[in-house]
């Protein structure tokens, strides 16, 4: 018989579960009877859907056998089985390949590493390389005729034999390694420690996992002395942990269960358990994870919660439970209503479906405003995580769900460094504001810089910071916020002024109107007009934009996939009217005058973050100057 040897990566794998510095290898176990239990699901689910199997659910269960003399755990189930060729792909090659790479990337501590990966990913099948010094497993898929025995020691590959076994299903036995000073593996050979984990990890298994355990009992011969009785029993309790009721289950608990269930290392940020009764009747366990899933930026990201008919997993993420803003929540539903054989197709056309969607959002958006209210620092964190989906949630679907989530998003502000909502935006405005100011750019300190904040903060307004892409566009499709307006105070409409202000420019602009129609020449069609502003402070020059698209948004769209660099901003050059530039402009010559305009549009457009169409011009002309 040829040995084969492990693929790169499961090599790696194996090598770091071989000599793991994990400190809860005991994890091993609920891995394989995870495992285990998926392969009854298999079956179980075909004898639902195929007559030809003739199974019923209490055919089903997982075994445990403890042999101390030999030091083996043994782990069966009669669930689906595995063929010769599954045995080779499923346990000679890793199948989340995705998980080195990650760990990869993620960390420079060698130590870290291992046990982030193996907290993280549960790892699986190989997991028991930290436990045990060989490993057999003897399988024989449904249907099939043949069984075949998998083996390896780990470190150098392993074999495959075909072997003689009666019934479907799989046997695992794990030959423990001997204690030393660090580790006492001895004790995964005692029955009190299986009792133990099974209970903590695998206790919502709806398989029984069965198991000989002794007990002392009184001799019913000799009074006053103890026997030893063996009897085989039932270690877990099978209730799903969201079919119980929310008092009995511990912190802890629901921890663990999304941690192991969702491949997640941290504990979730927050937990919603909701039993649902009425035009639809479901039990929800839904989980905000702490951060972002690893691949959650990523195209290969699906979103979804998994779908349960009566305890029986029909689906494993099911999209049309979750709106795109909460793409991030982890969970399941398990419903009666639901029925085994729909396929996928149907189901997006179920009605009953739609209804638990639907009470899922709601279920979804309470929480949050409920944390919002009553814990403001765990919000914020949450927001900072995923706030950026709820501000799209407001933009797309041409603003459906705007209403529902306008409470729910923030944006810093200069009120302070922290955030803010539009309620409380509102609520600090003096009677004599009526409208909205924010500004947008990249981050907080650049925007705090535009010459065009001076004059709103003269005014004593407060302007929301709009760093992110999506920010202007959510706010557009809302188009107001409790009556209230919102400006861009890079807008060239930005109306701050009294009407004797308003006057008083608008006289400066004619009187000059001139000068800066040559200067508006002089920029060949680059911008619609040259104005004089009153509302850049000390500043000499800015750009603002009129009409709909503000700069911003031409950056946004233009740099979006397809876009055919169409769409553009209508720029107008504002010049400070109390500057002294404007005296040295009107007395340039025409030569100097073009040359002095084009420098002080380069400049706006650096200030707005825009870039330059044509550098070398641009430094040329300073050069000249000096
Ligand atoms: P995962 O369970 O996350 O896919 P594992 O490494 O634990 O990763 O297992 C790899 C694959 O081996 C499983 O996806 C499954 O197809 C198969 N497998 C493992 N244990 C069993 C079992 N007891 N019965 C049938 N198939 C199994």
């Amino acid at each position: 018989m040829r040995k084969k040897q492990f693929k790169a990566e499961s090599k790696k794998l194996l090598d770091m579960m071989i000599n793991s510095i994990y400190t809860h290898k005991e994890i091993f176990l609920r891995e394989l009877i995870s495992n285990a239990s998926d392969a009854l699901d298999k079956l179980y689910f075909k004898s639902l859907t195929d007559d030809s199997v003739s199974l019923s659910r209490s055919d089903f269960k997982i075994h445990i056998d403890i042999d101390k003399e030999n030091r083996t755990l043994v782990i069966s189930d009669n669930g689906i089985g595995m063929t010769a060729e599954e045995l080779e792909k499923n346990l000679g090659t890793i199948a989340k390949s995705g998980s080195l790479n990650f760990k990869k990337e993620n960390s420079d501590d060698k130590n870290a590493d291992d046990i982030s990966v193996i907290g993280q990913f549960g790892v699986g099948f190989y997991s028991s390389f930290m436990v045990a010094d060989c490993v057999e497993v003897v399988s024989k898929a449904y249907g099939d005729d043949t069984a075949n025995k998998w083996q390896s020691n780990g470190a150098d590959g392993y074999t495959i034999e075909e072997c003689e076994k009666d019934e479907a299903g799989t046997v695992i036995t794990l030959h423990i390694k001997p204690d030393d000073e660090n580790e006492q593996y001895s004790q995964y050979l005692e029955d009190y420690t299986i009792d133990e984990l099974v209970k903590k990890y695998s206790d919502y298994i709806r398989y029984p996992i069965t198991m000989e355990m002794s007990h002392q009992v009184p001799d019913p011969e000799k009074e006053g002395e103890y026997i030893t009785e063996i009897a085989e029993e039932t270690l877990n309790s099978m209730v799903p942990l969201w079919r119980k009721s929310k008092g009995e289950i511990k912190p802890e608990e629901y921890n663990e269960f999304y941690k192991q269930k969702f491949m997640d290392y941290s504990d979730p940020m927050h937990v919603i358990h909701t039993k649902t009764e009425g035009q639809a009747t479901f039990d929800a366990l839904l989980y905000i994870p702490e951060n972002p899933p690893y691949d959650f930026y990523s195209k290969e990201y699906e979103k979804g919660l998994q779908l349960y008919s009566n305890g029986v997993m029909i689906m494993d993420k099911c999209a049309d439970l979750l709106p795109d803003y909460f793409s991030f929540v982890k969970g399941l539903v398990d419903s009666a209503d639901l029925s085994l054989n729909i396929s996928r197709e149907m189901l997006q056309h179920d009605h009953q479906l739609k209804i638990i969607a639907k009470a899922i959002d709601k279920k979804i958006k309470n929480e949050l405003k409920k944390m919002l209210t009553n814990d403001r620092e765990k919000y914020e964190k949450f927001f900072k995580t995923f706030g950026l989906q709820l501000k799209y949630g407001v933009y797309a679907n041409y603003g459906m769900e705007k209403d529902a989530l306008k409470d729910l998003i923030m944006f810093p502000s200069t009120n302070d460094d922290k955030l803010t909502t539009l309620k409380e935006y509102v609520g600090r405005m003096a009677d004599s504001q009526d409208t909205i100011y924010y500004a947008c750019g990249e981050n907080a300190e650049k925007i705090s810089l535009l010459p065009q904040m001076e004059a709103v903060r003269a005014k004593g307004y407060e302007v929301l910071y709009f760093t992110d892409e999506v920010d202007e566009f959510a706010i557009q499709m809302l188009m107001e916020y409790d009556g209230k307006h919102f400006a861009n105070i890079c807008k060239d409409d930005l109306d701050l002024s009294t009407d004797a202000e308003k006057e008083a420019i608008e006289k400066k602009n004619e009187a000059s109107k001139d000068l800066l129609d040559k200067m508006k020449d002089a920029l060949d069609g680059k911008v619609t007009a040259v104005k004089l502003s009153d509302k850049l402070g000390s500043h000499p020059v800015c750009l603002s934009a009129e009409g709909y698209v503000s700069l911003e948004m031409e950056k946004v769209l233009n740099s979006m996939p397809g876009a055919n660099q169409g769409v553009k901003a209508q720029l107008v050059l504002e010049v400070n009217a109390e500057h002294p530039i404007v005296e040295k402009l009107k007395n340039a010559d025409d030569e100097q005058l073009k040359k002095y305009t084009n420098l002080l549009y380069s400049s706006a457009r650096l200030i707005a973050g825009l870039d330059l169409e044509n550098p070398t011009q641009f430094s040329d002309s300073i050069v000249d100057l000096m």
